[in-house]
């Protein structure tokens, strides 16, 4: 599927010897992933080419893989294909120089909302934007062949943007791809220790979390990572965010939340959910994202309690009106 699209995205990274990749603020591991991995692959395939990952929130989360390429003066910019991965809108893209280069390229796997950028290859049902990073490469497999690194960049953000292979995104093409990750020899097991390893007192927290999360009438399962509860056991932002992963297996609950105090005095949410679809929902409340996996932000408790009263009404309102829900 999207033959021409890809061929045109082949064509443009042809035509341009110098190459500038970003993706979204707050990066992930598919975010990171897909970003470092296509630059692996483009950097073997086009030795002459300069190609450089550059955003402006360089992130500790992975640290493991590396950093990115240090910022570059404008005239880079202005002979510099932009290709973007990942980032659903422009405001969400880590690079605000992006705009001096005389084109861009979208590659993502989020709803669209306001497209953007000269060729726009965006597919919602993919799993991850790595998946589709590999079926790039494999699409011109003579031309840009998958490398060892590239592999294990692009391997760390399908199982992190995947749940471990466990979301419904996930299809027999997203495991026929990372097999041909795998099949480069990628060290798993230590990758797996640099993703999933937590400290001992991290455990602590998630005793805690266990004890302190709320749920309402209708299941709605939710926990308030307030500023005294990231001090008093010295999380970080990702630690903090990450605690929603800790509420998503909880019976009868098909709507969990986590609300996290950020520094500037607003509180993030993250909206996730299993057969009922949360994406509306963030909408309302400054967000967006994917059907069940979405981000919002909200800007007082009154705030934070409407949004847990719609969260509980929708969840009611699709138990009353469907079956089959666990
Ligand atoms: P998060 O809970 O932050 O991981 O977000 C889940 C998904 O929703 C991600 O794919 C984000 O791209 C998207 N998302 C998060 N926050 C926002 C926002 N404020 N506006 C639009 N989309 C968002």
């Amino acid at each position: 599927m999207f033959e021409a699209l890809k061929k045109q995205i082949f064509e443009k990274i042809r035509e341009y010897d110098r190459i500038l990749i970003a993706r979204h603020i707050r990066p992930d591991g598919d975010a990171i992933g897909s970003t470092r991995g296509l630059a692996e692959l483009l950097r073997n395939a086009f030795p002459q080419k300069d190609v450089r990952v550059i955003n402006e929130d360089d992130s500790a989360y992975l640290s493991f893989l590396g950093p990115e390429d240090p910022a570059a003066d404008d005239e880079f910019y202005r002979t510099a294909l932009a290709i973007v991965v990942d980032t659903g809108t422009m405001d969400r893209i880590s690079n605000k120089k992006i705009g001096l280069c005389p084109a861009l390229i979208k590659i993502d796997h989020h709803i669209e909302e306001t497209p953007f950028g000269d060729i726009s290859w965006v597919e919602p049902e993919r799993s991850s934007a790595c998946e589709m990073i590999v079926d790039f490469q494999q699409s011109f497999a003579d031309a840009i062949p998958m490398t060892k690194e590239a592999a294990l960049f692009l391997y760390q953000g399908m199982v992190s943007d995947s749940g471990r292979f466990r979301f419904p995104s996930v299809t027999g093409e997203t495991l026929r791809l990372a097999g041909v990750l795998l099949d480069q020899g990628i060290d798993t097991e230590t990758l797996f220790a640099h993703l999933y390893l937590e400290d001992f007192d991290y455990f602590r927290f998630e005793a805690y979390i266990y004890e302190h999360m709320q749920r309402t009438e209708s299941g709605v399962v939710y926990l308030y990572v307030d500023k005294a509860m990231q001090q008093r056991f010295g999380l970080d932002r990702e630690q903090a965010s990450n605690t929603i992963n800790y509420l998503d297996s909880i019976r009868g609950s098909i709507i969990w939340l986590a609300f996290i105090d950020n520094p500037d005095g607003s509180i993030r949410v993250r909206l996730r959910s299993r057969f009922v679809t949360v994406q509306e929902l963030a909408l309302r409340f400054h967000g967006g994202g994917h059907d069940r996996a979405s981000g919002a932000t909200v800007y007082s408790l009154e705030e934070m309690n409407q949004l847990i009263r719609e969260a509980d009404e929708l969840s009611r309102q699709f138990k009353e009106n469907h079956e089959g829900w666990l």
